[in-house]
């Protein structure tokens, strides 16, 4: 379902992305790892064509990322991408937030979007709080409702970019579930995350990134159980 091939992506004469080759397969979940700066978060931007890659090519959900304007927002159709901030609209109601994409982007009529949005919202575990507003939720459940927004969209890919790292430790584990639930329900999903042992146990593989270059990869239990190069050694030792 995503194809990147020697991907390289720089920023004026900083080479942020040196080679990057990373296939995820339909259903499959894979986790991105590594310290920062070594080019997670801008792979993740260059999969959604947030960022403009200087040479390789990616595919994803059945597109190539380009610059094409129409292009972009078909695979964005099909693409969902949730970040650190959660970026609800605070004027906008829960259900009125996670309609708002479908009915603009898709067209879709007012009572199959509502409908999508509060079975989305229930997979959250959040079907109550349709009309509160952001500002009444927690962290975790704005977080949650942002990813129920992406849902709504039916993507076939969803990308993630440390969507914890913002969340009280408490509030991290409802957030996990909910995308561990994701994962176990055939969502095909690449994400970048700083929970070694939530990657260990959801993702089939991961992937440790270093200065711009995959450093090292495989099955998540195997590479953290045993890291074979020293850098994945001492993130390991020092991040867990
Ligand atoms: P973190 O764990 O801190 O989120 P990361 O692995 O996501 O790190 P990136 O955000 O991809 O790292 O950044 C990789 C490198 O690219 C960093 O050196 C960063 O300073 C640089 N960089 C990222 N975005 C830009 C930009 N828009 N302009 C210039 N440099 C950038
Ligand atoms: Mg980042």
């Amino acid at each position: 379902e995503v194809a990147i091939r020697d991907v390289r992506k720089s920023f004026g004469a900083v080479e942020v992305l040196k080679g990057i080759n990373l296939e995820v397969g339909r259903g499959e979940v894979t986790a991105l790892i590594g310290r920062s700066g070594s080019g997670k978060s801008t792979l993740l931007r260059c999969v959604n064509g947030l960022e403009k890659i200087n040479a390789g090519s990616i595919e994803i959900a059945g597109h190539t990322v380009g610059t094409d304007k129409s292009a972009l927002r078909a695979l964005r159709r099909d693409v969902g991408i949730v970040f650190q901030s959660y970026n609800l609209f605070p004027h906008l109601s829960v259900g009125q937030n996670i309609m708002l994409a479908p009915r603009i982007v898709k067209d879709v009529a007012k009572g199959e979007s509502r409908a999508t949005a509060e079975e989305v919202l229930a997979l959250v575990g959040l079907s109550e709080k349709f009309d509160a507003y952001p500002d009444e939720l927690s962290g975790g459940q704005q977080q949650r409702v942002a990813i129920a927004r992406s849902l709504a969209m039916r993507p076939k890919v969803m990308l993630f970019d440390e969507v914890t790292s913002a969340l009280d430790p408490e509030l991290t584990g409802e957030v996990l579930a909910v995308m561990e639930q994701l994962a176990r329900g055939g969502m095909t999903m690449l994400l970048v995350t700083h929970e070694m042992g939530f990657a260990r146990r959801v993702a089939n593989t991961t992937v440790f990134m270093h200065q711009g270059r995959i450093h090292e990869a495989g099955p998540s239990r195997e590479l953290f159980e045993n890291p074979k190069t020293p850098e994945l050694a001492q993130f390991v030792r020092s991040d867990v």
